[in-house]
């Protein structure tokens, strides 16, 4: 049905997106239901979560076979932490990601959660478990009402107000011209950088998954909408088993484990204090980069600031 909203080419664009970054991976899937490679295996059952403990157990992973982008990775989120991945750009991160939502399969090595490997679990239910907040969320052209429910379709009108208000855009679209019918996207009210987040964030606190991947924004928000976006951001994965991509200094110090991640290999990993007092660390070189940026410091003396 919804399918009948996009124009033609709209596939085109989402589908390049898709592959080029991390882009809003629920929607995809929705989008392109006919043609997955990435099947069912015969006779799996469905994903049974006990708090989304994560585990990348020797994992190798490359688009095409002769070019590897993820080599023996392994790590643990147990349940409820949060694990903050860095790294230069084309190091792997969004591909990670990408696996833990079974939009590829890894060529060896298992991604398990809760203990059973996401190969062998009914994908429908593996995305039930996984709510994403990418950095470009893409919005259908529909109501905003539309935009936030569409996360849990038999939600109810209250629901939807509250996830919108837990996601600090409630009052914000009290103010679009037809409030909660007010057509956004493409041909309708374009929305910024920072209200497209908070849809994402809405729309994923509407569906209370028990994982959340997060993509941060590199850099298009100003620090006044990052700021008020952070505690829309805190309260989404509170209590939840969490990866982000990181690049905010705020996140990675809270973060439960750093994970350092180089052309396709975790390179370095530790809380933030660890990884700091290492000598000649990437991580520790990292951090000085950032500090000496004055964006950096900004956000840094940002967090005594007024809203
Ligand atoms: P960034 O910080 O720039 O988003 P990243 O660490 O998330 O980078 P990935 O997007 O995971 O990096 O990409 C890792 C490598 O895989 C890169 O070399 C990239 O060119 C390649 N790659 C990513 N997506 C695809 C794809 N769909 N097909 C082929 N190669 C891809």
């Amino acid at each position: 049905l919804m399918e009948l909203y996009m124009p033609l080419n709209w596939f085109g664009t989402y589908y390049r997106a898709i592959q080029k970054n991390f882009v809003d991976m629920e929607n995809m899937f929705d989008l392109l239901r006919e043609d997955q490679e990435i099947v069912d295996a015969p006779g799996s059952a469905p994903l049974l979560t006990a708090g989304g403990g994560i585990e990348f157990n020797n994992v190798t992973f490359g688009y095409s076979p002769e070019k590897l982008v993820l080599r023996n990775v392994s790590f643990n989120v147990p349940a409820g932490k949060t694990v903050a991945i860095v790294g230069p750009s084309g190091a792997g991160k969004s591909t990670l990601m990408r696996l833990l939502f079974r939009f590829y399969d890894v060529q060896t090595g298992a991604i398990l959660i809760d203990g059973q490997n996401i190969k062998l679990v009914q994908q429908q239910s593996l995305r039930q478990a996984i709510g994403v907040v990418p950095q470009d969320t893409v919005l259908f052209n529909n109501t905003i009402f539309f935009n936030i429910q569409y996360a849990k379709q038999e939600a109810s009108d209250e629901a939807v107000y509250e996830a919108a208000r837990l996601a600090d855009i409630h009052d914000r679209i009290l103010g679009f011209p037809d409030r909660y019918e007010t057509k956004v996207g493409e041909r309708g009210l374009r929305l910024s950088g920072g209200e497209k987040q908070r849809v994402a964030i809405a729309r994923t606190l509407l569906k209370a998954p028990i994982i959340v991947l997060l993509d941060e924004a590199t850099s298009a928000l100003d620090t006044h909408t990052e700021r008020n976006i952070q505690a829309a951001l805190a309260r989404v994965c509170a209590n939840r088993t969490t990866i982000i991509v990181a690049h905010r200094l705020s996140t990675v110090i809270h973060a439960d484990e750093i994970l350092v991640l180089q052309e396709g290999s975790i390179v370095e990993r530790g809380s933030h204090d660890q990884l700091l007092q290492r000598v000649d660390g990437i991580y520790a070189d990292m951090w000085q980069q950032q500090l000496k940026s004055s964006d950096v410091e900004q956000s840094a003396s940002g967090d005594s600031g007024t809203e």
